[in-house]
Parts: structure tokens; sequence; C-alpha cells
């Protein structure tokens, strides 16, 4: 049983590099047994309406949310917006902005790839949504489908990850900028897995303040890439910034081995959010 209400506040769909469409995710939310889902894709929210239309009838209340692709000194910063006006100017041209960065960054990343394998560009389009946001997800996918590696994880390490040969940098927003525009944008800045490690070069203390002086409300503490010792020390960091803290699966479908409602949100900070964003949660 899961603790009441439960929360999850970091969630993709196939409009990303989650592999659901986002009423199949809401259906999946509910038989997890989580009373609130915040959809997360990254550079996008083009699931809402979808997502919002299944509240009714899954019984899943949805924050409205997107993960804003930054940078900090070249190191990629994950940050979560919730709440939002989807109308804002600033905020909606740099998630475009990024969104058309990824593409060309995607297809370089392909002609490096097909030097070594056979692989095309086609084979990656055909499993984007139209619309979507491309990442190295698509073409770990195509690398899966095509026999290479085994499963996404396996293509990102031996393959896609960020120190090989493969690799090609996107243009985003310096991430205190985009906690700025987030804010601007009526929404609520949280950072994503401040110490995911696994995954590539993680900021130093120094970042995170800075975001926290542009407007940042909280850090994303309880996720399966951060160990005990991440989590103590993030929690510190939190606290002497001011910051609350959330818990969050960073569910991705079949696509990671992330499991809804793994790591929850206390609801005292879901009411926090929402008292602090400019739409509300959509209840059933
Ligand atoms: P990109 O934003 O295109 O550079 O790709 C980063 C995305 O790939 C993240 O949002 C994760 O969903 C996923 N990802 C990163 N590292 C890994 C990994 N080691 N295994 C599986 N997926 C990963
Ligand atoms: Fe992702
Ligand atoms: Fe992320
Ligand atoms: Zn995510």
């Amino acid at each position: 049983m899961l603790a009441r209400p439960a929360v999850d506040l970091h969630t993709h769909s196939s409009l990303s590099d989650g592999t659901e469409r986002p009423a199949v995710l809401m259906a999946a939310a509910a038989a997890a047994g989580l009373d609130v889902v915040a959809l997360t894709d990254h550079d996008t929210w083009d699931g809402w309406e979808e997502a919002a239309a299944a509240v009714e009838r899954t019984g899943v209340a949805l924050v409205r949310g997107a993960e804003i692709s930054t940078s900090a000194g070249g190191i990629s910063v994950h940050l979560l917006s919730y709440l939002h006006d989807p109308a804002a100017r600033g905020l909606g041209t740099a998630v475009a902005r990024a969104r058309d960065s990824r593409l060309g960054r995607a297809r370089r990343m392909v002609e490096r790839l097909a030097l070594d394998f056979d692989l095309t560009w086609a084979e990656v389009e055909a499993l984007l949504e139209p619309g979507g946001t491309v990442g190295r997800p698509h073409i770990a996918d195509a690398l899966v489908a095509r026999g290479y590696v085994t499963d996404r994880s396996a293509a990102f390490t031996e393959i896609l990850h960020a120190e090989g040969p493969y690799y090609v940098r996107y243009d985003a927003p310096d991430a205190a900028a985009a906690v700025e525009l987030v804010r601007r944008a009526g929404g609520v800045p949280v950072m994503a897995h401040p110490r995911a490690g696994a995954r590539g070069r993680v900021v130093e203390d120094v970042v995170i303040e800075e975001m926290a002086a542009a407007g940042l409300a909280g850090l994303e503490v309880d996720h399966r890439d951060h160990d005990d010792g991440a989590r103590a020390q993030l929690l510190d960091l939190a606290s002497s910034l001011g910051l609350f803290v959330t818990g969050s699966s960073d569910y991705h479908g079949t696509g990671k081995p992330n499991r809804l409602g793994e790591h929850l949100t206390d609801p005292a900070v879901l009411e926090q959010i929402e008292a602090e964003g400019y739409l509300p949660v959509v209840r059933p």
C-alpha cells in the first residue's frame, strides 16, 4: 500500500522519451495506486490536454508540468517546472529552441553513428510522435531494434554516453536563467535529480545556490539515481537554502526500470506548489 494521498511528480509520456501516450500513462498511474501524478515531458507540454482528459475516467489528479533542458558550465541540468502558464512567451520560446536544437543534434549523432553501425535517421524518426521532443533514448531504441544492444541502459553505457565519440551537445538556456523564465511564467521550479552522477557530470553546490537565488523552489531528493549519501547531502543543502524537497519516479514507461510511485512527495509540498503555481491541479 502506498501512503495516502500518493503523489508522484515526475513522469514522461511518448511526447518525449517515455513509451506510453499520456492517456495510457494516466491509466498506469491509477493501476499503480497513485492519487496525483505530474506529467513532465522534456521541453514540451503538448501531452497536457490528453492527460487532463483522462483525469475523470482514471480518478488520478494531474499536475501539468515539464522538464526543461538547461545547462550550467557545459553540464546538463534538468529543471522541472510545475503549473506554469503554457502561453508564457519567454519559457515557450526557450523550450521551442531547445527542441529545435535537439533535433539537429540527434541527426548529427545518427550521422556519426552511421559510420560504425547500420542505422538511418528514418529509423529514429519513426519512433517520434509528431512535434514531440527527441532525445538520445530514441536513438537508443533504434539501436536496440537493430540488435546492437539489449536495452536503453546498455545503449547509454556502451554507445551514447556523453564522453563517447558519437555524442553531440545541444543548445539549452543557462540553468539560473531558466529558473527565472519558469517563475515569470508562473511556474514552480524544482531541480530534477541534482546528484544523478551515473548519467553524466553533475553541477557543484554553487550552481544550485545560484539557481536558488534566481527563485528555485525545491530539490528532487528521493530519486532512484541518488544513493543515501547524496540524499542526506541534498537534504542539508535544501534546508540551508530554504528549498522544499520532492520524491518522484521519473517514469519512462517501458523505456526505463523506474516504476510509478517508487518515490513519493509529501502532500504538504504539493499544496505549496499549487499555492505558488499559475495553473490549478486538475482534479477528478
Ligand atoms: P538527452 O536529453 O537526449 O541527452 O538524453 C537524456 C535522457 O536519456 C534522459 O532524460 C534520460 O531519460 C535518459 N538517460 C540518461 N542516462 C541514461 C541511462 N544511463 N540509461 C537510460 N536512459 C538514460
Ligand atoms: Fe528522459
Ligand atoms: Fe531528467
Ligand atoms: Zn525526467
